[in-house]
């Protein structure tokens, strides 16, 4: 059970400490811009734990765009029919780029989601903290 917890609290963004609290502010796709908060609103944990800290995510954001551009670029070949001669490029560039800039707000919320919860050895999970 615990790993289907920790699971729900990645999908929804929530503090790696507490599970509870939210890491960002606004929503995904929407008007009101996502941020992520300073501290975690249920139990206090600073997410920022070190001065610019957050430019590890580049890396796993990095990752994240790799596996989409392919995933994307595997997927215009198979629907275009197999299509690879030079003309069809722009095609190829366009759908995976047009996929990239769809993604992108994905990509800032979970990388940096990822980061906190699987690549932060200072920061552990607390059932002390996971009450409501
Ligand atoms: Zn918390």
């Amino acid at each position: 059970m615990p790993k289907t917890a920790k699971f729900r609290a990645i999908v929804q963004a929530k503090c790696p400490h507490c599970r509870r609290g939210d890491i960002f502010t606004g929503t995904l796709y929407g008007f009101d811009v996502q941020r992520t908060k300073e501290n975690c609103d249920h139990c206090g944990q600073r997410f920022e734990i070190e001065p610019g800290y957050f430019y590890a995510a580049m890396y796993v954001s990095y990752a994240m765009n790799v596996a989409e551009m392919l995933t994307v670029g595997i997927a215009t070949y198979v629907f275009s029919g197999g299509n690879l001669e030079f003309e069809s490029l722009w095609l190829y560039l366009l759908v995976i780029f047009t996929g990239c800039l769809l993604l992108a707000p994905i990509n800032y919320r979970y990388s940096r989601v990822i980061l906190l919860h699987w690549l932060s050895p200072k920061i552990k999970y607390d059932p002390e903290y996971d009450k409501p």
